[in-house]
């Protein structure tokens, strides 16, 4: 899977660095010395299931992608319960985020698993190259203090957490209760970035690797139907269909019955029948993808027709992202 070409060269792991991150993911084996309560069990399912919601509805669905409105207290408080989850802060997130989607596995894809299946999954966080906020990407949420607050100070969220942890149910609930529950959270996370651009099943030919998986899906309460995901990415709703669960979706809905939550986003039905592989659409993404493996097979000896037919390609999707960009600004100044 992994193209040489792909990676740059500051793409590289930072061992030293990573390595507070790296030890984290071995501390659950404490539980042998602290034993495993019932309190503690029940307290690190619920922290897996909070925290998840605040990753999908929060930081992706809302900070990402705007597929829904918030007040802007509801909104901090979904950013703290992120922060939480240790994955940094909802900028940081949301930016690197609109990037992968920008640049959905070409080389400034911050982890297209074409950089490597364990770089999409795990590395491209261990690199220096991407600790930095891009704020240009996420202007519209980063003109709020409170979030560049938080965005600052990232540790805030998981120290609270911890000691909350440690307070509620002792050594067992930090162990298990918040450290346990937030590696799986880590990891099932990431999975959304590897296992579905690798794993699945592919229903519209959207021009990167997403794929619908239903494992992913179950870990990540509705972030596996990835590959609808790329190709509607303005919907609060990635289950595009009623067997298709969503469970963050679910969440959303009663957050809009409580009036929390308003205006999600759907995809309107023209959408959701358009670009279908079944119906003939030529799955641009894997297509690219071989092409590109064409390449890499015999990186002495190119074809150059295999360069000029991507680079054809990446022009014909810059002109159709552009129709589409200028189509939406129209509906927005009209
Ligand atoms: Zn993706
Ligand atoms: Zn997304």
């Amino acid at each position: 899977m992994r193209l040489p070409q792909f990676r740059s060269a500051d793409e590289r792991i930072d061992w030293k660095g990573s390595f507070p991150f790296l030890a984290v993911q071995f501390l659950p084996l404490l539980a042998f010395v602290t034993g495993v309560t019932a309190k503690a069990v029940v307290l690190g399912v619920v922290l897996y299931l909070v925290r998840m919601f605040a990753i999908t509805a929060g930081y992706h669905r809302y900070f990402a992608h705007r597929s829904y409105r918030l007040g802007r207290v509801p909104q901090a408080i979904l950013a703290f319960v992120g922060l939480t989850a240790a994955q940094k802060g909802p900028l940081w997130w949301a930016a690197n985020h609109r990037d992968h989607h920008r640049y959905a596995d070409s080389p400034r894809d911050p982890h297209s698993p074409q950089k490597g299946f364990w770089w999409a999954h795990i590395g491209w966080i261990l690199s220096s190259r991407y600790n930095a906020t891009d704020f240009d990407a996420i202007e519209d949420f980063a003109k709020y203090p409170e979030l560049r607050w938080m965005n600052k100070h990232d540790w805030v969220g998981p120290w609270a957490l911890g000691v909350f942890s440690f307070l509620v149910a002792g050594w067992s609930g930090l162990i298990v209760g918040f450290f346990a529950s937030t590696v799986l959270l880590w990891h099932a996370t990431f999975t959304v970035n590897s296992v579905a651009h690798v794993w699945g099943k592919r229903r519209y030919g959207t021009g990167d690797t997403s794929r619908n998986s239903v494992t992913v899906a179950l870990l990540t309460m509705g972030e596996g139907w990835h590959n609808n995901h790329h190709h509607y990415p303005a919907s609060a709703r990635q289950g595009f269909y009623w067997w298709e669960l969503d469970m963050t979706y679910l969440g959303l809905r009663a957050l809009k019955a409580l009036r929390i939550a308003r205006d999600l986003r759907e995809p309107p039905a023209t959408a959701k029948l358009a670009r279908r592989i079944r119906s003939g659409h030529i799955d641009l993404g894997r297509f690219k993808l071989y092409l590109r493996r064409a390449q890499a097979a015999v990186p002495n000896d190119p074809d150059p027709r295999v360069a000029e037919l991507l680079e054809l390609l990446a022009q014909t999707e810059h002109r159709a992202a552009a129709v589409s960009r200028a189509s939406r600004e129209r509906v927005k100044a009209g």
